[in-house]
């Protein structure tokens, strides 16, 4: 059986003002295939052998039975920030900086509110989206640094940046938008580019592959979502459950950037966690224009003939 999804997001994101995909059923579950539309065939073959694992395959055994999840403060003013992080009941914020049209003031003054509102003992981490130069990155992260930085997210955009601007600052460095693939977290490590990586489970192609790199590239690892539904998000769970460590609070509390979900339980942090469990999508709340429907089809059985 397979539904086609089609929702509104509350914020732009990659560009884009929807968000749509498919949905498949196996023996094991829910499986979500749900690439940017921008992706070719190879590509979306990735996505799709996730969306298989969770159909048919199921996940591997988890190891724990919640996990923790970060709040994400968009590039809103200090005293926003401040009570976002209060509301969310998470321990760990991700501060987006670097904002075009923003200052370094605009930033210092986000972060040194959310530090603010969590207390010494959370953890603040800023996403820059490659948008800094070396040099600003090195100035940037001097600043924010006294706010006491888990970790800096992109800061810059190509590797052997990431691994020059490593050798300037102490602030731990993340690599997200460096890894479309599955070889590209052992070269990161093999650069000595950054000391975590984000990982997803769709663009690396299923739980199983995104426990290999792991293991192989020997980074810590932050799960994140790729702005999936719930049945998507339970992936990235189930991923964050079967490490065998977990350092990090996981990316995954993005269902809320949706307008809709396609359950009535949706994947939602409470306190802070996201519970482990398996999410079955419910067909009365999926509604998609017929053209949408046939597209989606049509793009998944090309990305099973690229496979
Ligand atoms: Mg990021």
């Amino acid at each position: 059986m397979t539904l086609v999804y089609d929702v509104a997001m509350r914020v732009r994101f990659r560009g884009q003002t929807r968000r749509q995909g498919v949905l498949l059923r196996g023996p094991a579950g829910w499986g979500e295939f749900s690439p940017f539309p921008d992706y070719d065939d190879a590509t979306c073959a990735r996505w799709l052998a996730a969306a298989r694992e969770s159909a048919y395959d199921g996940w591997p055994a988890p190891v724990r039975d919640r996990v923790p999840v970060n709040t994400t403060v968009p590039a809103v003013g200090p005293e926003q920030a401040h009570a976002m992080v209060r509301a969310s009941g998470c321990t760990t914020a991700k501060v987006k900086v670097a904002e075009a049209g923003q200052t370094l003031a605009d930033d210092v003054a986000r972060v040194e509110a959310v530090r603010d509102a969590l207390g010494p003992a959370g953890k603040v981490r800023v996403d820059a989206n490659a948008a800094w130069s070396v040099d600003e990155a090195v100035n940037a992260l001097r600043m924010l640094g006294k706010f006491d930085l888990e970790y800096a997210e992109q800061p810059v955009a190509s590797l052997d940046d990431m691994a020059a601007l490593r050798r300037r600052i102490d602030v731990p460095l993340a690599v997200d938008e460096s890894v479309r693939r599955a070889e590209d977290p052992v070269r990161v490590a093999g650069l000595e580019a950054a000391d975590i990586v984000v990982l997803k489970v769709q663009p690396i192609g299923g739980v199983r592959r995104c426990l290999e790199v792991a293991e192989a590239c020997g980074l810590p690892v932050v799960v994140s979502s790729a702005v999936e539904t719930s049945v998507g998000i339970a992936a990235g769970v189930a991923l964050a459950a079967a490490l065998p460590d977990l350092p990090y609070a996981c990316g995954l509390g993005t269902v809320s950037l949706l307008a809709a979900d396609v359950t009535a339980e949706p994947l939602l942090p409470v306190d802070g966690f996201l519970s482990v469990r398996a999410v079955a999508p419910d067909p009365s709340l999926v509604h998609t224009a017929d053209d949408v429907r046939a597209h989606w089809l049509a793009r998944m059985q090309a990305a099973a003939d690229a496979a």
